[in-house]
């Protein structure tokens, strides 16, 4: 890596770009902990943001892109690279499909641009505002457009991932900037193709249709009242389990058709359990809470015990996935 040369660049080109060295990663993710980043950079503009990324990489530089931080596990090492926080949270409506008849427009689509530090609360709030739904099971979600998109966020009550609101993109690449639609991000548990290293969301374009605010509002408030009530308030990562349909894993296992992690780790005395300042959320173990010094290292003996267990009670080999920033 060649943090010089690349410092002097964008000092040359972009005298208003501030670069820290050092910023310690625990105070920009929900889970508290993470050693430096080498280089640390907040953007507010896409221009910048792409900028930034292009030169890190021509100068031989490690990227990685944080929204709100909420998804995601920063290493004890820190980041040998460049870390950029995303501020580019501009949002607003650029279009509409519809009929003439009888005189009177009948919509049928908007389309919502968002660059993706947009704050995806602010989002969801202004498009029911609005009197547009297909994204309201998302109030509630904390973190950023960008950060939802990139893992495909979901309303695990109904099973809704933000991916299928999702119409095109902007993303970056070492080749250039691209539009892209829908089918690019191939979206799937809890991932998206944006996860691969060299590949930049700069933005989104959602795909929305009209519907009454009453409604819009209703459902967003139940999705709401759902995440507080399941989700952990502070201090906390996702961790998800990926085979979640067991019995097409185990076609010919013993355990009742609807098994799920949750009645594996349950019926393993599995919740709540900790590693030191690390809990397997009691009450919802789709999380792992940071009591306050928890470390990383206590993260993954926590898996692999959960693992262990699992296997050892059910012969069923847990698929775990964290986002890690590394
Ligand atoms: C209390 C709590 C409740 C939660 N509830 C839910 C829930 O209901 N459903 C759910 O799915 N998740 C939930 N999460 C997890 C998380 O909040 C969401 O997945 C959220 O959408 C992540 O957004 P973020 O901006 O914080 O992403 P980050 O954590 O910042 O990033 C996540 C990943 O995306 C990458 N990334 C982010 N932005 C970009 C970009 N522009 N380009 C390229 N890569 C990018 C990051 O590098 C990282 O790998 C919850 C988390 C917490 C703490």
């Amino acid at each position: 890596m060649n943090t010089e040369q690349f410092l002097q660049d964008v000092q040359a080109r972009y005298p208003q770009a501030v670069i820290k060295r050092d910023e310690p990663l625990h105070i920009h993710t929900a889970f508290k902990t993470g050693g430096p980043a080498v280089l640390f950079a907040l953007v507010d503009s896409v221009d910048m943001l792409s900028a930034l990324v292009t030169s890190a990489w021509n100068s031989g530089i490690r990227v990685k892109v944080l929204g709100g931080g909420t998804n995601i596990l920063a290493a004890p090492l820190g980041f040998d690279g460049l870390v950029i926080k995303n501020n580019c949270r501009r949002f607003e409506l650029q279009g509409m499909k519809g009929k003439f008849t009888n005189n009177q427009m009948k919509l049928s689509q908007a389309y919502l641009y968002a660059e993706s530090g947009a704050i995806t609360n602010q989002v969801v709030r202004y498009v029911i505002d609005q009197g547009f739904g297909g994204i309201e099971f998302a109030l509630g979600l904390p973190g950023t457009v960008g950060g939802a998109v990139t893992v495909n966020a979901n309303y695990p009550k109904e099973n809704m991932r933000i991916g299928r609101a999702v119409y095109a993109g902007k993303i970056l690449t070492k080749e250039g900037i691209k539009d892209v639609d829908n089918s690019y991000f191939h979206f799937g548990f809890d991932e998206s193709s944006v996860l691969k290293e060299d590949t930049v969301l700069l933005s989104v374009l959602f795909a929305l249709y009209p519907e009454e605010k009453d409604k819009l509002w209703a459902r967003a408030e139940e999705a709401v009242t759902y995440r507080t009530t399941t989700q952990p308030k502070n201090f906390t990562t996702g961790m998800t389990f990926r085979n979640m349909t067991l019995t097409n894993l185990y076609p010919n296992s013993s355990l009742p058709r609807d098994v799920t992690p949750e009645f594996l780790l349950e019926k393993s005395g599995l919740l709540g359990h900790r590693v030191g300042d690390v809990e397997l959320w009691r009450d919802n173990p789709h999380y792992v809470l940071n009591h306050g010094s928890g470390t990383n290292d206590d993260v993954e003996k926590l898996q692999q015990v959960v693992k262990e267990t699992v296997f050892r009670r059910f012969g069923v080999q847990l698929e775990i996935q964290l986002h890690a920033l590394v």
